[in-house]
Parts: C-alpha cells; sequence; structure tokens
C-alpha cells in the first residue's frame, strides 16, 4: 500500500469542540460556513468539504466549500436526484465510494473542479427529519470509507443543520431562499372537532433540542446521563404495563409493548450512545437518531413500518422527556396554537389556558377526549392534519379554524386578512347570542328549554352568561378519565358540590359513569372486546361491578347536602336494568338517612334512552321513572348499526328520514301520554335543522355544548312550530331517504327561519 494520508476522524470530539468554538465567533454567513468546511476537512483528513443546501425551488446549491474551486460557490446548483449529491439528497441516506466518477448517479460539474477526487462520502443534513442539505466529503486517494468516518459526518451535519437554520445564516442575503427553515405558505384540511377560529403561534408539542445545547462538555458524563434516562425511561415503561394502568390519552398496551422491546433494542441503543461518544449532548444524539427514522418515515409507505417508526419516535420523545428536554406545559407564548400527534385530555387541561389559543393534531376524532375538552374549554381544535406536525416550526405564524377543519400555516396576508374579517363576523355573532339569555321561546309562542352538555366544572361558569336553562347532562366519567387512580369518595362529593354550587338555581342532571366503548379510565382494567360500542359498557358495568356505581352514589346524594338532586343511568336496554339501577339508588338513599346524613329534598331519577329496544318497551318501564333523556348520539347509531366512531359511516345515514323520526315521533308520543318530560342531549340537538325539527316533533327540552346554545335559542325564536309540525305530519311516512332536501327546499313555508335553512345543508 501506498504511505498516503489516510482520513484521521481520530477524535470527533475534538471536531465538534472546534465546531463549538467558531460558533461563538462573531461573523457573517458565508464566512462561518466557510470556516466550517475547511475546518471539517483539516480535523477530519479530508482534501475537500462542501455544503450543498436546498432552496425553496429543491435545488440543492453549493453553498461553501473548502477544495473545490470557490467560483463555484453559489454557482453550482444539483436537482434532486441528480449527481451523487443529488442522491443523498433524494434518499435521505448517506452514500460513498472509492471512485466516483465510476458511479452511475455521478453527473460532472467542470466548474467545481472535482476531477481529481475519487472517493466522496455525502451525508444528508436532515433537521425535523427534512432534508435541507448534503454534507460532502472527497479525496483524491482511491479508498474505502470507513463507517466510522460516515457517523462522524452524520454527526457533524446534524450539528449543521442546527448552525445553518439559527437565524444569522437563514436570514443572511447570500444565503436567501434557502429552504432550511420551512417558509412556504401551507394549508391543510382535517376534521373540526371544536369551534371557534383562531390565529396564533406554532408550539410543536414534541421535545426540541436548543441549538446551543447539541455539544457535550464532558462525553463520559453525557453518557451516564444517557444512560440514567433509558433506564428511567424502561422502569416507567415497566410500571405502566406491570400496573395494568395504561395512561389515558397515552399509548395503548399494544404499542406500550412495542416501546418496551424498542427500549430494549440494542440497535436504537447503540446509536445513542455512538452519537454521544462522537462528542453530542445526551439530548442532541436522541434528536439525531429521531431525524434520521423521521427522514425514513417521511418516504415509507408500508403502514406497518411507518407505524413502527411513528412508535420508535414516539419512544425518542419519552426520552427527551426524561432528559428534561421537554416542553414545559405552562411555559407557553402568549396566543399559543399547539400542533400535536395527538394529545391527552390530562395534559390539555396542564396547560395555561390564558395562552393555549387552539389546538391541532394530526390524529384525533370528533369523540376524541380531547375534543370533549377541547370543546368545554372553549378552545377550537382541528383533527386528523396528516403531515402538520413536519411542515410547522415552532413560532411560525398559524391559523386554526375550528369551524372549517383547517389549519394555515405562515398564511400569506390575504389569507389572514379574510380570517381577521372572519374572526370579527364570529366575534359579532356572539355577542349577539350574547344578548338572548331570556328564555328560548318560538315564534308561536312555544317555550323550549334549551340546557347545557358539560363534563367540566369550569363550564359552568359560563352558564348564566351564555343564557342555558341548567345542565341538560353532565358527563361524570370526565373526572375519572382525566384521574390516573379512583377519584376517592370525597372527590368525587366535592366535583359534583362544585357544580350544584355553580348552577345555583338552575337544575343539573349528573349522569352516571358512562365508562366502557371508547371511554376508558386509566385505573379500569383494559379488556379488548371486539365490539366495545356494543359491549360491556355504562350501566351494564355499573350493575355487574356495582361497587363503583355505588360509590357515586352515595356522593352524589353527599354533594346534593339535602337540596334537589337529579340522576339518571347511560345506556338502559331493558325495563329490568332500570329498576335494578333505582333499587340500588333507593339502598343509598336509605343507607344515608340511617347514618343521619341529609337527603335530597327531591330526588329525580331519569333514563338515558339510547337504544331502540328500549323504545318500544318505554311504556314498561315509564312508572319506574321521572324523566327520559335521549342520547341520540348512541341511539342512532345502534339504530342505523352505523359506528358513531367510524368517520367512514357516521354520516352515512341522516336522522332527518321518516323512519329516525317516527322512532323520535313515537319516544316523545309515549313520555307526553305518561306526563314524563323528556329532553335529547346528543349531537342532533345542537343542529338548527334538527332541532327545529325534534321541536316540531313535540320535544320540549334540549341540551347541547355550551357553543351551540346562542344558536340554537336564535333558531328557536325564528320558529313557527305548528307550521313546522303541520308539514311534518303528512311527510312522516313519506318514502324519501331523508326529509332535509325537502325542508330546505320548503324553507319558510314549513315554517323555518333562515338559520335552519342556511345550516342544514350537511348531515
Ligand atoms: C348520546 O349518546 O347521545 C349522549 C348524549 O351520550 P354520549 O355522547 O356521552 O354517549
Ligand atoms: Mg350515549
Amino acid at each position: 500500500m501506498d504511505d498516503v494520508k489516510t482520513p484521521s476522524v481520530r477524535d470527533p470530539r475534538r471536531l465538534l469542540k472546534r465546531m463549538r468554538e467558531l460558533m461563538a465567533v462573531q461573523e457573517n454567513a458565508q464566512a462561518r460556513l466557510d470556516h466550517l468546511t475547511a475546518m471539517i476537512a483539516q480535523e477530519a483528513g479530508w482534501d475537500v468539504c462542501s455544503i450543498y443546501l436546498a432552496r425553496q425551488s429543491n435545488a440543492l446549491e453549493l453553498c461553501a466549500t473548502f477544495g473545490l474551486k470557490p467560483e463555484s460557490v453559489h454557482s453550482v446548483r444539483l436537482q434532486p436526484g441528480e449527481g451523487l449529491v443529488g442522491l443523498v439528497a433524494r434518499r435521505a441516506r448517506p452514500l460513498s465510494t472509492s471512485n466516483a466518477r465510476a458511479h452511475p448517479a455521478f453527473s460532472y460539474k467542470p466548474e467545481t473542479g472535482e476531477e481529481p477526487f475519487n472517493t466522496f462520502v455525502g451525508v444528508p443534513i436532515l433537521r425535523g427529519g427534512r432534508m435541507v442539505g448534503v454534507l460532502t466529503a472527497q479525496t483524491s486517494q482511491e479508498r474505502q470509507v470507513e463507517v466510522d468516518e460516515i457517523e462522524t459526518l452524520q454527526t457533524v451535519a446534524m450539528v449543521l443543520a442546527e448552525i445553518v437554520a439559527s437565524g444569522d445564516i437563514v436570514e443572511s442575503e447570500e444565503m436567501a431562499g434557502l429552504d432550511v427553515r420551512q417558509s412556504r405558505p401551507e394549508r391543510f384540511q382535517g376534521g373540526a372537532y371544536s369551534g371557534g377560529v383562531v390565529q396564533g403561534v406554532a408550539v410543536l408539542f414534541e421535545p426540541h433540542v436548543e441549538s446551543t445545547r447539541l455539544i457535550a462538555e464532558d462525553p463520559v458524563a453525557e453518557e451516564e446521563r444517557l444512560d440514567t434516562a433509558i433506564n428511567s425511561l424502561r422502569a416507567s415503561i415497566d410500571q405502566m404495563l406491570d400496573s395494568g394502568r395504561i395512561p389515558f390519552g397515552g399509548p395503548t398496551r399494544d404499542v406500550l409493548q412495542a416501546y418496551r422491546m424498542f427500549a430494549h433494542d440494542r440497535g436504537w441503543m447503540e446509536r445513542l450512545r455512538e452519537a454521544v461518544r462522537r462528542g453530542l449532548t445526551a439530548e442532541a444524539a436522541v434528536e439525531r437518531v429521531r431525524n434520521e427514522n423521521r427522514a425514513r418515515l417521511m418516504k415509507a409507505s408500508d403502514p406497518t413500518f411507518r407505524e413502527r417508526l411513528h412508535d420508535l419516535e414516539d419512544l425518542a420523545n419519552r426520552l427527551l422527556r426524561h432528559l428534561e428536554g421537554g416542553v414545559n406545559l405552562a411555559d407557553l407564548p402568549d396566543n399559543a396554537i399547539i400542533i400535536a400527534r395527538n394529545i391527552g385530555p390530562a395534559e390539555l387541561l396542564d396547560f395555561d389556558r390564558e395562552k393555549l389559543k387552539g389546538i391541532a393534531l394530526e390524529e384525533g376524532s370528533a369523540s376524541s377526549h380531547a375534543a370533549i375538552v377541547a370543546k368545554a374549554l372553549g378552545i377550537p381544535l382541528v383533527g386528523r392534519l396528516e403531515g402538520a406536525l413536519d411542515r410547522a416550526e415552532n413560532g411560525d405564524p398559524v391559523i386554526l379554524d375550528g369551524e372549517f377543519g383547517i389549519l394555515h400555516i405562515r398564511p400569506q396576508p390575504d389569507v389572514e386578512e379574510t380570517y381577521q374579517e372572519r374572526m370579527r363576523l364570529l366575534s359579532e355573532r356572539r355577542m349577539a347570542y350574547a344578548e338572548m339569555r331570556g328564555p328560548a321561546v318560538t315564534q308561536d309562542g312555544v317555550r323550549v328549554g334549551v340546557h347545557m352538555n358539560a363534563g367540566l366544572l369550569i363550564e359552568l361558569m359560563a352558564l348564566d352568561e351564555i343564557g342555558a336553562d341548567g345542565v341538560g347532562l353532565f358527563r361524570t366519567e370526565f373526572q375519572f378519565m382525566v384521574s390516573e387512580t379512583l377519584p376517592r369518595l370525597s372527590a368525587q362529593a366535592a366535583v359534583y358540590k362544585s357544580v350544584l354550587d355553580a348552577a345555583g338555581d338552575k337544575p343539573v342532571v349528573f349522569r352516571t359513569l358512562d365508562l366502557g366503548g371508547d371511554k376508558v379510565a386509566p385505573f379500569a382494567p383494559s379488556t379488548k372486546e371486539p365490539n366495545p360500542a356494543l359491549g360491556w359498557r355504562a350501566i351494564r358495568m355499573g350493575l355487574d361491578r356495582p361497587g363503583l356505581l355505588r360509590y357515586q352514589m352515595r356522593a352524589l346524594i353527599q354533594a346534593a347536602e339535602g337540596r334537589p338532586l337529579q340522576l339518571m343511568f347511560p345506556m338502559i336496554a331493558a325495563p329490568w336494568e332500570m329498576r335494578a339501577a333505582r333499587d340500588m339508588l333507593d339502598r343509598e338513599v336509605r343507607h344515608a338517612k340511617h347514618a343521619g346524613h341529609a337527603i335530597p329534598s327531591d330526588l329525580k331519577v331519569g333514563m338515558m334512552l339510547e337504544t331502540p329496544g328500549m323504545a318500544w318497551a318505554l311504556e314498561h318501564v315509564i312508572d319506574t321513572v321521572d324523566f327520559v333523556s335521549v342520547g341520540a348520539n348512541d341511539l342512532m347509531q345502534y339504530f342505523f348499526a352505523a359506528d358513531r366512531q367510524n368517520t367512514r359511516v357516521s354520516d352515512r345515514y341522516d336522522v332527518l328520514s321518516p323512519s329516525a323520526l317516527d322512532l323520535l315521533k313515537r319516544i316523545n308520543d309515549v313520555c307526553v301520554a305518561h306526563d314524563t318530560p323528556v329532553s335529547v342531549c346528543g349531537e342532533v340537538a345542537a343542529k338548527p335543522l334538527e332541532a327545529a325539527v325534534l321541536i316540531a316533533l313535540g320535544y320540549r327540552s334540549l341540551s347541547m355544548a355550551s357553543g351551540n346554545i346562542g344558536p340554537i335559542k336564535k333558531l328557536v325564536s325564528g320558529l313557527d312550530t305548528a307550521k313546522l309540525g303541520t308539514w311534518l305530519a303528512s311527510r312522516l311516512e313519506s318514502p324519501a331517504d331523508s326529509l332535509r332536501p325537502l325542508l330546505l327546499e320548503a324553507g319558510e313555508d314549513a315554517g323555518l327561519p333562515r338559520e335552519a335553512v342556511e345550516n342544514g345543508r350537511a348531515i
């Protein structure tokens, strides 16, 4: 072998140390990149080192070089896939060859003067998983490039990505038009799960490593930090799995099993350790490995593989939190709009409410618990925005439209203007609703009770302000779903008491625990059911494991402190279930009396009518109940056999079909005949056209999310009940699939106000 100079990455840490020193020097962007290339070439023993950065046009521009002709800087550009550099960029993977010219992808650029250099290595410069450039090294000697050398260049590239993205380089004149920080406006269409429109700044809900904390002072201590964090990560996963308590809103058991496997995966750990040994901080090492995984994820189309990489990314995020590199939930900028893959309701409640303005999720669904909490907090939430996290940067201006399910990242001025106008209109409308605090009465003098659906204490604060007649449904399971452990009797009673205190003279209907199906409490043992919506849920669970239900009844009686109390049972599917639940309650009342406690001055016990079967057995149970509440969300899912959680079928059938209306009419007629109050508390009650029809069918009480109360009161005030009733009567036996088109066409002729027609088009 010739006595030739072999690359000597003897000490990659020295290289990083020198990079850090260079970063501390004040100089212009070009000089900084030039010094970096010279230093990397020198420290790592290469003849050439070059930095290519991606422009917004996607071309890769030679931005700095040591060893190639200086005049080629900013003049040589390669398209993605063009030449070896373009290939590295397209694959987002390192590439090396001992004979560059013989490589099939080689593309000759005479202005660079690279003819003498045979050996080539290129590594992608990745940031947030996006390819922002390519770092190359070349040497004239024809030789094999060692894995170790590639590893060092990848470590350097990780630091480079952050240097390049930090203010002074991206904002410099020479580098104008680089695609290092994302700058293009992006628009995502997802699902609107909590209404409202907000403008604010993006906060990525994933740990982010500061660019000043990339290079370690003491690699030995750093490796120890990494090991400690990995150990505590493993312990926390083991603990979650072994305790049987899968955190609410977090991963499922299967995913945790996968985490456990990855957390013990030698390849993953070795990659992390290796990055630390090369001089990165533990956080930067995690970021580097996460970046590489993410780049692969963006290119992968196989769903199983993508799932695996997603799990790995979650694991990396968890590890960063163990290293204390996480987002500080309380430390948000003003007008923060959180962008996350998914979020649990408990986390949502932890944010500073003054500053949190909106939530954009890559996943999530309309009935996800985060969406329910967001509605309760009055914060817009948009879900199913796939890829949003990759396209946003912390601090980006964003607009979140919770009415139409749209997220704008870095919007253009004209989009901003349009939205400002919309926000102004929405706020005007809100003010108009605020003036309608009095009772809701139709044009022909029919009084309609408009109640609120709530699940959090804070929602009660708005009860008077929005002019609700009371709380028609208080979802008690909420407190359970956000709690890691079973809430004690005293904690339950305290919440119920505060709810009653906050409601004052207005009535509150508490619904007993409706767990099971998709509503999981962290402390409840997870049981996998083939058909959760048809499974062991709600009252079924309450009667089979009476401890929990009894406990809750006791807490409600205690909280009433001698005041009137109304409670109802969810998902009663047969009369005996209602009787059994009522017996249990009577026993609890006797128990309280016996113990000398105050008992409710007036106890009203209701049944949620949520199964079609119960609608036909109503006459057999009505004498055991004081009121009926139609849970139309569940009732319709069972009536049409269409899973309300499954977006493919949830909107397939229309509640305004004659058959569904016939069912709803029957329920109301039986209740009226027995002088039993009845109300509707599903989503249909919140939709203007549907609400109008319910009123015309005879319903006199509706309950809905607080944000819908104003619009529904407005609707009621414009409705001619008698006219619509007459119109409907002759059409309930129509063969039409839905009466919706006919209603929209009839409009005023059917007694409908403008709101019902304007908002009644979509199901
Ligand atoms: C319903 O089913 O209509 C209802 C109000 O209850 P939930 O949405 O909580 O199941
Ligand atoms: Mg229900």
